[in-house]
């Protein structure tokens, strides 16, 4: 039996704002095979799936949190997954996979990081505690610092190739001064050597 034009607009409205054919003949007291027959002559796809009613209720800080373990020292351990290549701790969350440290940045400083993380504490193989990680600027200013406090801080203004302390120094963990640009120029020639 043909709708009438009224009906007939507003299944249309109710199937292209992606009701299911069940929903839509619901709405409008109308069988589901008609609704089904409607949709197939206009041309409208299938309706969108709702997200499954497994899907996890938590925030990905959350989710995150369930998977650290509190360890002596005040470091935290990861329970959950870790890449074959590397070990780099990871879950998914929602069908989208993130690293653990960039979601523990984001747990202690409430913004994403900047370049990638890591632990500036003195587990940096395996700890994901949120107080202890650092971004790029971060662990720049940190270790800029503790060279200052160990005496390591250079007074120069720039290294013996050139390159300014300000834009170019970088720190190892300890706090040793390195230049950065001539770090990655050797690194670069090496690899081209070999
Ligand atoms: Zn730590
Ligand atoms: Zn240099």
């Amino acid at each position: 039996m043909p709708l009438d034009q009224e009906t007939a607009d507003r299944l249309a409205t109710l199937l292209t704002q992606g009701a299911t054919n069940r929903a839509a003949a619901a709405a409008l007291s109308i069988d589901r095979g008609t609704a089904a027959r409607y949709r197939a002559s206009l041309g409208i796809g299938p309706a969108p799936k709702r997200p499954a009613p497994n899907r996890s209720p938590l925030t990905v800080e959350q989710k995150a949190m369930t998977l650290m373990r509190p360890a002596k020292g005040g470091h935290m351990s990861w329970a959950g997954r870790r890449t074959k290549s590397n070990g780099t701790a990871t879950f998914t969350h929602h069908e989208r996979t993130y690293t653990a440290r960039s979601i523990a940045f984001r747990i202690a400083k409430g913004r994403d990081p900047v370049g990638y993380v890591t632990a500036e504490c003195d587990q940096p193989e395996w700890c994901v505690a949120p107080d202890h990680m650092e971004d790029e600027p971060g662990r720049k200013a940190a270790r800029a610092a503790l060279a200052i406090v160990t005496g390591r801080a250079t007074t120069l203004a720039e290294c013996n190739r050139g390159h300014a302390t300000a834009q170019h120094r970088k720190y190892l963990p300890d706090g040793s001064p390195y230049c950065g640009t001539c770090h990655a120029e050797n690194k670069q020639a090496r690899r081209v050597a070999g």
